[in-house]
């Protein structure tokens, strides 16, 4: 009985991270230094959930799936490749145990009961990352904000009045000298004896990499992890483009520091890209000029020029290690942080599908099995979750960025909504873009109704994590709204929902021009007009969430090289 919609709604919650709008949602309680752009600077999307003090049972909660893919495609020297990084993701995962909580060993084996340990083992650490870091075991004390980068006890004032210039580093951590004073000390030296080896495992890889810009990020990389300088090393995963294996790790997000959001923590993921899809989202992004002047308004909203050059791929992801494995598990990321590399070369956008291949069968199918009518299940398919979720992050680049009435930037005129508008357009303009493809003949596979179907499944799911974040918002205005014209119905005497697909198609139409046209007008009084009155669960959709307290809220993984056949 985890997650009563009551309860969700009323947590913490979030900035936004766009990426995958159907997994959408949430990122940590804290602020972090926040740069202008939202989408660029939020790059992880965890998923926050509340759940009832009494400790959680794993088996009911997370649902377990088993993280492989198709590695027949690669050579030997990439097959004895992988064993090697996921080596070295190990090291991250040990790094991360230190940053988040201390001494993993000890702490685990303090605990007899064998559900409590595993959850503490997920958690890494005795706080329970779903329910806003509420303590699993009894005698322990709430978690520190500043985790373990700062020591305990330390004050605001004590922090502020120290003068160290490293002090607010990503890279360094805090300590008391042997006066009790706060130094700081670099990760490198920290961490000395792991990095070091971790550095060794990455310059080991290097020389088994059959692309050059592979060979040369893990170089520049192993030598990062030994100095803390990661520019370089940014700027030449960003210049590869051709590499079958990609390989995120180091010190990058700063979620754990609820304190300062200064610190960044160790994190891995091992990934195989997914040459076929990663071929299609070039080509459907090349397809945004075209795509743009057909959208359902009036030319003054549609006058930019869309961008085509975006860097959006898919990977199937191997091992994930650190902070990127601890709550709930990231399905897209956006890297890299450093605004200066990303002014110099972009950034890039990876999409886990083998993740979202998880979350798709373990929770949004059950979800359907509960909330969808019977006839229309058989709409619901990975191939439409996925392309919807795509959609959405190539539709980021339809409409316009600039107000046409010299508000400014949509982003200033909009103020706090402008992130769920924004979120709200991804979304629906990627709906279009599936309509406007099939009815190209771009899109072949499956039907338009399965994504019809799917999406409406997925903001089912979706909700599930709380309408206080942009997604949530945007999710709730455009449920509603589809409800209102009918796209969506719900059947009282049986409790299911149902998609009116010719009503679906109008709606998606016109709630394309209310968007670009809110978004293009500046509208902010329209816009708060609109979140006020419909950017609420309805009753109705609470009852029916609350029929899903038996499905599962996140993920774990079974994963390593036992579940790739590579021996
Ligand atoms: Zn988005």
């Amino acid at each position: 009985m985890y997650k009563k919609l009551s309860t969700l709604l009323t947590i913490l919650t979030l900035f936004t991270a766009c990426q995958s709008s159907q997994d959408s949602v949430e990122d940590n309680s804290i602020k972090k230094k926040q740069p202008n752009v939202q989408e660029i600077t939020v790059s992880r999307e965890p998923e926050v959930f509340t759940l009832k003090p009494e400790t959680p049972i794993v088996s009911e909660v997370y649902a377990t799936f088993n993280l492989t893919t198709d590695l027949s495609h690669l050579s030997e020297n990439q097959k004895k490749m992988i064993p090697i990084l996921i080596e070295t993701s190990k090291i991250m995962d040990s790094l991360f145990w230190l940053q988040s909580y201390g001494d993993k060993k000890t702490l685990l084996s303090s605990i007899s009961d064998d559900n409590l340990r595993r959850l503490v083992d997920i958690n890494y650490g005795p706080w329970d990352r779903l329910n806003g870091d509420k303590p699993l075991v009894n005698s322990q004390k709430e978690k520190s904000l500043g985790a373990n980068f700062y020591p305990k006890g330390m004050t605001k004032e004590e922090f502020d009045s120290t003068s160290d210039n490293n002090k607010s580093s990503l890279y360094t951590i805090l300590k008391r000298n042997n006066k009790g004073k706060l130094i700081t000390e670099f990760y490198h030296e920290a961490y000395s004896e792991h990095l070091e080896k971790a550095s060794k495992l990455l310059l080991e890889a290097a020389l088994l990499a059959d692309d050059n810009g592979f060979k040369n990020y893990l170089t520049l990389r192993a030598q990062a992890l030994i100095d803390d300088e990661f520019k370089a090393s940014d700027m030449a995963w960003m210049d590869m483009k051709t590499n079958a294996i990609d390989f995120v790790v180091g010190p990058i997000e700063t979620y754990e520091d609820q304190l300062y959001g200064y610190k960044a923590a160790y994190e891995a993921y091992v990934l195989i890209k997914d040459k076929s899809w990663s071929k299609k989202l070039a080509k459907f992004s090349a397809l945004l000029p075209i795509l743009q002047k057909d959208l359902p308004i009036e030319e003054e909203y549609k006058t930019e020029t869309p961008g085509t050059d975006s860097d959006l791929n898919a990977y199937d992801v191997l091992y994930y290690a650190g902070h990127s494995n601890a709550g709930s598990k990231t399905i897209a990321i956006n890297l890299p942080n450093d605004e200066t590399v990303q002014l110099a070369k972009g950034s890039r956008r990876l999409q886990l599908k083998n993740a979202m291949q998880a979350k798709f069968d373990k929770i949004l199918i059950p979800i359907s099995e509960v909330l969808v009518s019977p006839d229309q299940r058989k709409h619901i398919t990975f191939p439409a979750f996925f392309g919807n979720t795509m959609f959405h992050e190539v539709a980021h680049g339809l409409g316009i960025k600039n107000t046409i009435n010299g508000k400014g930037t949509v982003r200033t005129a909009l103020k706090q909504f402008a992130s769920a508008q924004e979120e709200g357009k991804a979304d629906i303009l990627g709906l279009y873009m599936v309509e406007k493809l099939y009815q190209m003949g771009e899109l072949t596979e499956g039907q338009i109704m399965d994504n019809y179907v799917t999406f409406m499944a997925g903001i089912f799911r979706s909700v599930r994590f709380g309408s206080s974040s942009a997604h949530g918002i945007a999710n709730m205005l455009r449920f509603n709204y589809f409800a209102k014209q009918s796209a969506f119905n719900f059947d009282e005497k049986t409790g299911y929902y149902s998609v009116n697909p010719e009503k679906m198609s109008t709606a998606i139409k016109s709630l394309s021009k209310k968007i670009l046209t809110l978004q293009g007008n500046g509208d902010y009084d329209g816009v708060k007009k609109w979140v006020d009155e419909q950017g609420k669960v309805s009753p109705q959709l609470k009852a029916a969430l609350d029929r899903l307290t038996k499905i599962p809220v996140d993920i774990v993984f079974n994963q390593g090289v036992e579940y790739l056949n590579l021996k």
